[in-house]
């Protein structure tokens, strides 16, 4: 039988964390947004949902199924406990509680997970051209420093977004990411449109935000470049499925 198999944080995993990546394998969706798909879209229903989640559960031993948000593009980030359901708008979400997995849901957009060991934080962010624009992984380690973390002990892992190699955006959009300076290395003009690099965007947040390069582990995969692999939505517009992250602190830990 067919069973997720997530790409997984080698750098989490030397701290005892866990954090996933899932790819579009394993799971019981039909097409065109086969086969774990997150979100009931692209040929999905609520049932395939959960059914792709149960299977998540087991191959990577979560507790209980990921606190996930409504993502809007936004920087709003939310503190989560126990108390909170899924669907709070936000696009980005912390907790210091073990054994409460959080999960972002993407198609192209960056994932972005960051832990700090020391503090026992742990936090989820959803990164677009939007999010990236309003600077919200910066956002988010300030918010878990104001939580106890210290900046030069936080983990980052980096998730498959859409490369370089696919991401091309207009001039409007080019300027909005501009406008942060840490951003402007990775934002390369074309003939008529800008090519830009979200993964190296983000991470050039993280780092004028403090964190150290060797903690940062960037999984450099283009969700729209492979399609046997990822969901994307440049690619596949409607038809596209959705892949999580997710991150938990382990009791044990
Ligand atoms: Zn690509």
């Amino acid at each position: 039988m067919t069973r997720p198999h997530p790409l997984r944080s080698a750098l989490f995993a030397q701290h005892g964390l866990i954090g996933v990546f899932t790819t579009r394998q394993g799971g019981i969706s039909p097409p065109p947004g086969n086969s774990l798909n997150f979100a009931p879209v692209a040929g999905s229903g609520a049932e395939h949902v959960a059914e792709n989640l149960r299977l998540l559960r087991l191959s990577t031993g979560l507790s209980r199924s990921p606190i996930r948000l409504r993502q809007v593009h936004g920087d709003r980030i939310i503190a989560i406990d126990e108390r909170n359901p899924s669907g709070i708008k936000g696009d980005a979400m912390f907790t210091g509680q073990a054994n409460l997995p959080l999960a972002i849901q993407t198609a192209d957009c960056l994932p972005i997970l960051l832990a700090d060991p020391g503090s026992g934080l742990i936090a989820a962010i959803h990164a677009g051209w939007r999010g990236t624009a309003l600077g919200i992984a910066a956002q988010t380690v300030r918010r878990l420093r104001r939580a106890g973390a210290r900046a030069e002990r936080i983990l980052a892992s980096v998730g498959p977004c859409i490369g370089p190699c696919c991401f091309t955006i207009d001039t409007p959009c080019a300027e909005a990411l501009a406008r942060r300076t840490e951003h402007q290395p990775f934002i390369r003009r074309l003939a008529q449109k800008f090519q830009a690099d979200l993964a190296g965007m983000n991470i050039a947040q993280l780092c004028t935000e403090g964190l150290i390069s060797a903690h940062i582990e960037h999984i450099q995969r283009c969700t729209c470049c492979e399609a046997e692999h990822f969901f994307s939505y440049r690619r596949d517009g409607d038809a596209a499925g959705r892949q999580l992250a997710v991150v938990v602190r382990p009791s044990c830990s």
